[in-house]
């Protein structure tokens, strides 16, 4: 699964805090998720606007897949 910071994002760093692997990074003008992503969805869960989305189509259908199996799967 993966994920796309949108424009609907108030730039409040929640989700770069949350991150385990830490690869959301706040540029110049937005916040942006780098290649580090595991899929886990913290930040989608923890945005307070939304302003996260998934960015893969198939992905849709498990969005309601357990966060730890998402992370295991990523980490195989
Ligand atoms: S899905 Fe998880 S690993 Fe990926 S950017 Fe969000 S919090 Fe970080
Ligand atoms: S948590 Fe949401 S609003 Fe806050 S910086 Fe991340 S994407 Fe933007």
């Amino acid at each position: 699964m993966k994920f796309r910071i949108t424009d609907h994002c108030v730039k409040c760093g929640a989700c770069a805090m949350d991150c385990p692997t830490q690869c959301i990074t706040q540029l110049p003008l937005q916040f942006y998720i780098g290649a580090g992503c595991i899929g886990c969805g913290d930040c989608y869960e923890i945005c307070p606007v939304g302003a996260i989305e998934i960015v893969e189509d198939d992905a849709i259908e498990g969005i309601d897949t357990p966060k730890s199996e998402e992370c295991n799967k990523a980490s195989d």
